[in-house]
């Protein structure tokens, strides 16, 4: 059944297409829009006629009802698909410019196209992405509906920009753009020819708008430059929406053009333009926004949050999404943003990046005196600098909202409200100590892309790369190895947390393509090739937050200093992982309480294991690291006692995944992350399953990283 039914109270049209009930659900094994299907020749870019259609050229007959309220017509139309690629998995940020340039130029002329048919009046370009929205095929897909009516929205829309229009010359949109960009608190994104915006009223906490800057009526208006803009901004926001919760995140993307074929507006060009409305159907990682009683039924809308606020997260995300796939490009933005907190223009400023660090072996015996295997990542902490003329130290965080002004060769005081600013403070304490003394004050914006509480070293990275940045500026002629110390003074003394050395290290002194093997007692350390082959580190984060960190830590500590004291009836022993395991076992009785047996058995092993890890590294053996990486997992679970049942249960799921020959906790435990050896092949599969099997037994939504043994601290 096929037909159009006339809503009198609204004055619009329904589609009945009941045919559209059948609809398969898509298997993603034999998905009908891959090549590979044999279903579809090979293609860039293809329009293909919806099989399923609501709206047709050739619509059935149907009987017309004899009412004086109800009407019916036939379904005049089109429905079609428009393949953005053919890669299954790609997402449309991760196209080229190039490539999204020909999806719009492929919009653009299927418009043309269907405005020839005098009975379309209105052509509508969209995209639904993600399950939530109801999509049931995963290829990167949108579409273009063209209907025989102007919809009711855009019906609104126009009328409005009519009266608009009557009583102040202007084109609405025009307008809007002029507002956003004079308050200026709303604008995510902008180019030559788009801006990207929460617009003021927007009912979507991520409802964003990207509106064309010229006054341009259709897509079919835009020149060359504008379609090129057009693709890069749509790559800039469909990219930082998956940034903000770290998961492929839904939308339903509109764009809004003017009606074609039509009578009933007049003058519509000169009133109304192009624009991309996004509807956003999650209000948080795993929670929906309902558009239940209120906004269905009485098309009033409730925002539960504050646009301004989320603009600065969206931002965020669209650095994150930036730093990860465009450096350039996120150097660009970082310093627009810097120029506009700090109230500059167009100036160069420096920018140094500090990363984050995974462990991969050697966990809880930097303590006993064990060696670390770290290993820097590509996330991280970025400093932009620049001196002032005044002394004046004025702090600023792109996370963050508060402005924190300190002042040059000045000891600072614990912040008890601003928390994240004891950490640059404490570092400049420690310059203040040295007797490194600034000769004038500076602007700063930091940015970070690591997560908090996730085990990743995300203080580490914030000091390091505040202080190689002032220690650059200053040209204090610190070294990396000092520059780690002076972090590890800074967070020890003034922020107080207690923490070894390992962290700094890592983020000052890595190297890309190499772990450090680092003796914790005296920092001798070696440069250890990390090759991995076909296999990449995926790290994944557990969300669970570390707790009873502090005091389980502490309890570790006496524990192991028990079991030295013990051991050392018989051994002479400087500290547990001075220990052979052959030493151990020969000696273990001299232990009777089997927790404490436990404790040092861990510590011994662990060691022993990292030698290990390092001969399979050097030997590229990585069969033989995996085995090595479950073994230390393993041994932190029974022994140490430091995982908890998140990690456990995430460790049990990776390491039955095919492709996937090593799994373990980084870090200090009871939360945070798991690092996992996967052959690149297994990955899309890999993280798909973990994501599924894992919220369905654990109820949280893990993320995950990526990584590659990334370069310490530098500037970029
Ligand atoms: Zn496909
Ligand atoms: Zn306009
Ligand atoms: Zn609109």
């Amino acid at each position: 059944m096929n037909e159009l039914r006339y809503n009198p109270l609204l004055g619009t049209w329904v589609m009945v297409a009941t045919q559209r009930q059948n609809r398969p659900h898509m298997d993603e094994d034999r998905c009908p829009f891959c090549p590979s299907s044999g279903n579809i020749k090979n293609y860039e870019i293809l329009k293909y006629d919806n099989d399923f259609p609501a709206l047709m050229p050739n619509p059935p007959e149907i009987k017309k009802i004899k009412s004086k309220l109800y009407k019916n017509e036939k379904s005049y139309g089109k429905c079609e698909v428009i393949l953005y690629s053919p890669d299954h998995k790609a997402n449309l940020y991760e196209l080229s410019i190039n490539h999204i340039q020909k999806i719009i130029e492929l919009w653009i002329n299927r418009c043309k196209e269907l405005s020839k048919n005098k009975k379309n009046k209105y052509i509508f370009v969209f995209e639904n992405k993600g399950e939530e929205v109801g999509v049931t095929m995963l290829h990167p897909h949108g579409q273009i509906y063209a209907y025989p009516f102007v919809p009711l929205k855009l019906k609104i829309e126009l009328d409005n920009a009519e009266k608009f229009h009557k009583k102040n010359k202007k084109c609405i949109i025009c307008q809007m753009n002029e507002e956003e960009i004079k308050s200026g608190n709303r604008i995510i994104y902008e180019n030559k020819s788009f801006i990207a915006y929460l617009p003021y009223f927007t009912d979507y906490p991520y409802g964003i708008f990207i509106v064309s800057k010229k006054h341009r009526p259709y897509l079919s208006d835009l020149d060359e430059f504008e379609k090129n803009d057009f693709a890069d901004v749509l790559k800039v926001i469909e990219g930082s929406f998956d940034k903000i919760f770290n998961r492929s995140f839904p939308f339903m993307m509109c764009v809004h053009q003017c009606p074609v074929n039509t009578d009933e507006y007049k003058n519509f060009k000169k009133y109304y333009h192009l624009h991309i409305e996004f509807y956003t159907p999650l209000r948080a990682k795993d929670k929906i926004k309902y558009y239940a009683s209120s906004e269905s039924g009485a098309w009033a809308a409730a925002n539960v949050a504050l646009v301004e606020d989320k603009t600065n997260e969206f931002i965020s995300s669209k650095l994150k999404y930036l730093a990860s796939y465009d450096i350039e490009k996120f150097k660009e933005q970082f310093i627009y943003h810097f120029n506009k907190i700090h109230n500059k223009k167009n100036e160069t400023t420096s920018i140094y990046k500090a990363p984050a660090r995974i462990n991969i072996i050697g966990e809880h015996i930097d303590y006993n005196g064990g060696y670390v295997l770290p290993v820097a990542i590509d996330l991280g902490c970025y400093t932009a600098i620049k001196k002032r003329k005044d002394n004046k130290i004025i702090l600023s965080d792109i996370n963050k909202k508060e402005i924190i002004i300190l002042k040059i060769n000045k000891k600072n005081r614990f912040n008890n409200k601003v928390i994240w600013s004891n950490y640059p403070a404490g570092v400049l304490n420690e310059f203040y100590k040295m007797g490194l003394k600034l000769k004038n004050g500076f602007d700063v914006l930091f940015f970070s892309d690591i997560p908090i509480g996730s085990g990743l070293s995300s203080s580490a990275a914030f000091t390091v790369s505040f202080a190689y940045a002032l220690n650059s500026l200053n040209g204090f002629n610190l070294n990396k190895k000092e520059i780690a110390l002076l972090c590890k003074q800074a967070e020890n003394n003034f922020v107080g947390v207690k923490c070894g050395i390992m962290d700094q290290f890592a983020s000052s002194l890595s190297e890309r393509n190499y772990a450090i093997l680092l003796n914790c007692n005296n920092l001798d350390y070696e440069k250890i090739p990390f090759e991995l082959g076909d296999y990449k580190i995926v790290v994944i984060d557990s969300n669970k937050k570390r707790q009873l960190f502090e005091s389980k830590y502490n309890e570790r500590l006496k524990e192991c200093k028990i079991a030295l004291k013990l051991l050392n009836k018989k051994i002479k022993a400087k500290d547990l992982c001075s220990i052979t395991p052959i030493e151990f076992e020969k000696n273990k009785n001299l232990i009777k309480d089997k927790i404490i047996l436990k404790r040092a058995k861990h510590a011994i092993y662990e060691n022993e294991r990292v030698k290990k890890a390092v001969l399979a590294l050097k030997n590229k053996d990585l069969i033989k690291l995996g085995r090595l990486l479950n073994q230390s997992q393993l041994s932190l679970k029974e022994n140490y006692e430091v995982t908890g049942f998140e990690l456990d249960t995430l460790y049990e799921i990776s390491i039955k995944q095919k492709g996937c020959i090593g799994s373990r906790m980084t870090g200090a435990g009871f939360g945070g992350c798991t690092i996992n050896l996967v052959h690149k092949d297994f990955i899309y599969d890999f993280k798909k399953n973990v994501l599924y099997e894992y919220k369905k037994r654990v109820g949280l939504y893990p993320d995950f990283y990526l990584c590659k043994a990334e370069q310490g601290v530098e500037k970029i």
